[in-house]
């Protein structure tokens, strides 16, 4: 598709930009450096620690997108090369995390760091070089609502004071320290205070997004068959795996449980307007 073609929303024509992609060889990584590939000029610089996700878009190195697309293996936990390429880019958009339910029980520590401690070189680089940054954090950091905790049986469940969210206005509200599920969305909220903080004080720009389940493609992993067979997916990924062992679906809280999904490529080309816009 024409990609001069594109218009931001005060309809000029969209320059060209260099994006630093951190966690660019994951599940929306993968899709999002599709998408600038295939429709617009932008440049990126994938960073991961994997690239099987991107492996199409790198090779074979005929691509007519080839020389705007590098890959740099980095584990941004202890590398002096992530100061470097976020100041050669216009933008960074942070997407690495430990990411996935299973862990947060199993592997509290990995994940507080990966979503906090491993995020907080990115925060500062892209604040001391004036570079706007895009972070992925969760919906997850709504927690949980007030109506939540009322009796099953109460006519309050019913008034949409008590469930519905105000994104800016509504109380925060998680489990408790040695629920340690809370460790994601605590570190997740840690992360974007800081973002907030250095908005208000150093002037860094920057936009935060909050997924609810984005589905697709590469999401995930099947155990035993793409990932390690110990391992536990996301949940559409475990209804997968049950199907194909011809196992009964095991529904969270015996089907009470209840999930928002949004198909990938709709949530890229929200992530591309934000890229423009
Ligand atoms: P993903 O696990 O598929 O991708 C994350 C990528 O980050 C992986 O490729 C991983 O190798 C990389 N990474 C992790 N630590 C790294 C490090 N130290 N150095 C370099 N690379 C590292 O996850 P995803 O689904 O693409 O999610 C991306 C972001 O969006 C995450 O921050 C996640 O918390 C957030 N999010 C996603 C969803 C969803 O529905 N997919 C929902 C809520 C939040």
């Amino acid at each position: 598709m024409a990609s001069a073609a594109r218009l931001d929303l005060d309809g000029n024509a969209i320059k060209p930009m260099t994006i630093c992609m951190i966690g660019a060889g994951g599940f929306i990584g993968s899709h999002l450096c599709e998408k600038l590939m295939a429709e617009t000029m932008h440049k990126v610089l994938a960073v991961d620690v994997y690239n099987d996700k991107i492996r199409h878009l790198l090779e074979p190195a005929t691509h007519p997108w080839s020389d705007r697309i590098q890959f740099h293996r980095i584990n941004i936990k202890h590398d002096s090369r992530l100061e470097g390429l976020i100041k050669m880019a216009d933008l960074t958009v942070n997407l690495a995390a430990i990411c996935t339910p299973a862990d947060y029980n199993t592997r509290p520590l990995d994940t507080i760091y990966s979503n906090f401690i491993d995020a907080l070189p990115v925060v500062k680089y892209c604040s001391e070089n004036n570079k706007r940054l895009i972070h992925f954090s969760t919906c997850e950091v709504y927690g949980k609502t007030i109506g939540s905790f009322l009796p099953k049986d109460s006519p309050l469940r019913q008034d949409p004071a008590y469930y519905l969210l105000k994104e800016d206005a509504s109380p925060c509200i998680f489990g408790s320290i040695e629920k340690q599920r809370w460790s994601y969305a605590c570190a997740k909220q840690l992360i974007e205070r800081l973002i907030y903080a250095e908005g208000a004080e150093n002037g860094l720009e920057f936009t935060i997004v909050r997924p609810f389940n984005w589905i697709g493609p590469r999401m995930d992993f099947i155990p035993g068959i793409d990932g390690p067979s110990e391992g536990v997916p996301r949940v559409l990924a475990c209804f997968s795996n049950n199907l194909l062992r011809h196992e009964p679906l095991k529904l969270v809280d015996g089907g009470q449980s209840q999930r928002t999904f949004v198909y990938i490529k709709d949530a890229i080309e929200a992530v591309l307007l934000m890229i423009v816009s």
